[in-house]
Parts: structure tokens; sequence; C-alpha cells
């Protein structure tokens, strides 16, 4: 199940939620404020082998 970080841009709160597909991808903060999507990277995903080809 992908996890999704967000940002209060309010008071810098923040989650860490995971949803479905189907769900809205929507977090309202406890002050009231829309919370942001926080896109992470994810470094492990590229350097690790599998990809490629490679044995
Ligand atoms: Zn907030």
């Amino acid at each position: 199940m992908p996890t999704y970080d967000f940002k209060c841009p309010k008071c810098d709160a923040r989650k860490n939620h995971y949803f479905s597909f189907s769900d809205e991808h929507k977090l309202t903060c406890e002050c009231g404020t829309a919370m942001e999507k926080v896109f992470q990277a994810t470094p492990s995903h590229f350097k690790g082998g599998g990809w490629g080809g490679q044995p």
C-alpha cells in the first residue's frame, strides 16, 4: 500500500497516510488547513539491482 507524507502549510504539521487508489488524496490538518502532499525521492528504487536486465 503506497503511503504519502502530508504537510500543513500553515502550522507545519506532518502526517503520513496511506490511500487506496479510489480514495481522494486529501487530508485536513487539525488546524483546519488543507494539507499538501509531499513527494519523496526514493533513490533506492533506482540504485538497486533488478532493473536493466542485470542478474
Ligand atoms: Zn495545520
